[in-house]
Parts: C-alpha cells; structure tokens; sequence
C-alpha cells in the first residue's frame, strides 16, 4: 500500500529528531518540506512570528484551529509556560493519528489537548467540554473560509476576552480577504500585518495578529 505525505512527513520526524526535543521535531519536518515534499505547515519563516506571538503573549490557554501534522502545535507548545494548555482541532482522522504521534515524539502530550471534529461544532462547546474560560490566544490556520464565521462564533460564545489575540496564517495566501476586512474596520479589534512568504516558497503571505479589545 501506498504511504501518505504525512505518513512520510512522520517518517522523517521519526528518523531524523531526538524523542523529547520540540526543536529537533520542528526542524526535521522543515527540511522534509524544502527538499523533499512541500507541505501546509506554518514553515520556518512564518514560524519565527509565530513564535515571537506566543512568546510575548505567554498565553495559559491557547486554541489552534487546523492541526494538520502537529507542526505548528509543537512549535507554540514548546514555548508555553508551565500549567499552560493548548487545544488543537483537526477534522481529518488520519491527520489526527498523524499529528498526535509528532506531538508525542516531541514529548508535549501534556501540554495539549487534539481535539478531533469541526471547529463550528466544538466552539459552541469548549466552555462546557473543556472548562475553558477564555482563550488568550487563537491560532487560526483551518480552512480559510472559516476564519470568519469561527471568529464571530468565539465571540458569541464568550471564549474572547479583552485583549485576547487571534493570530491567522495564509491571510495574502491563499488569502482570507473577508476576515481580514473584518479585523480591520471592526472597533473591536487592532490588528496588525507580519509580512513574510507562503511556507517553504517565495510567494508573499503573512500572518494578521489582531487584539480584541471587547
Ligand atoms: N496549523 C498547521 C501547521 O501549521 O502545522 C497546519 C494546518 S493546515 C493548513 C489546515 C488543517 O485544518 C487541515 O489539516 C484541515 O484538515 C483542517 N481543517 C480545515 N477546516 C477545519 C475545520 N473547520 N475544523 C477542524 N479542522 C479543520
Ligand atoms: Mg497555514
């Protein structure tokens, strides 16, 4: 049987980085995406925003939408403080088996949670399912239509709190423009443009970092 770009993607992990060491995880599937099969990570350019965010918010509670491999989950939970918690949504199954495997050589299973489903039917649900009270960050990095409505739908929810920050990849590519002309006009929010390049390419793309002020 044929093997998956995940399932070889894992592979690389599982070759190439030590068990227990994040970093070691992340650059494996880095250089697995440049020179051998490009892959929707966050990549290493982005990454080092990302991280710069997570960093500087020190979040207790962090949500990602779209975990795909787990390589953005181990990047932000690498850097969390302790007693902090992140929660991962993924809908496809074998990307979930995938990801929760990287997270695990990573040695992060305590720090986070994968949930499996679609954000629109887990948000309504995070206050009672998870005992979340709000999230002082969200990565948003799903499918890009979605950005939108689940942002509206945290808000409904009460999972945003004043100076809550959503982060949201892919925002010039493959390009998100209905949410990005939400965060900017809205009087709820200041947001904030990180130019930088799709993952793993030379095309523009960045990351909008938007602070919700309530
Ligand atoms: N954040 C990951 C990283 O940087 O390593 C990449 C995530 S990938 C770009 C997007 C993922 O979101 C895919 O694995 C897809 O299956 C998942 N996804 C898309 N829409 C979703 C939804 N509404 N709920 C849950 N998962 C979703
Ligand atoms: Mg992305």
């Amino acid at each position: 049987t044929q093997s998956t770009r995940p399932q070889r993607l894992l592979g690389a992990v599982q070759k190439n980085a030590t068990r227990g060491d994040p970093r070691s995880v992340v650059r494996a599937i880095d250089h697995f995406c440049r020179h051998k099969e490009w892959a929707m990570n966050v990549g290493d350019e982005k990454g080092c925003i990302l991280d710069s965010v997570v960093s500087e918010v020190n979040p207790a509670a962090v949500l990602e939408l779209g975990t795909y491999c787990g390589y953005s989950t181990v990047r932000i939970a690498s850097l969390l403080p302790p007693h902090a918690k992140l929660i991962t949504l993924e809908f496809n199954p074998d990307f979930a088996a995938i990801a929760r495997q990287v997270i695990a050589w990573a040695g992060l299973e305590e720090k986070v949670q994968l949930v499996e489903g679609a954000s629109g039917d887990w948000i309504p649900k995070m206050k009672e399912q998870f005992g979340v009270k709000t999230f002082d960050l969200v990565f948003l990095d799903h499918w890009k239509d979605r950005y939108l409505p689940d942002t509206k739908l945290m808000e409904e929810c009460g999972l945003l709190r004043k100076g809550s920050v959503l982060l949201a990849d892919n925002v010039i590519c493959p390009g998100t423009p209905d949410y990005l002309e939400y965060v900017r006009s809205s009087p709820r929010y200041t947001s904030q443009y990180f130019k930088s390049h799709l993952e793993y390419t030379k095309v523009e793309d960045g990351l909008e970092k938007s602070v919700f002020l309530g």
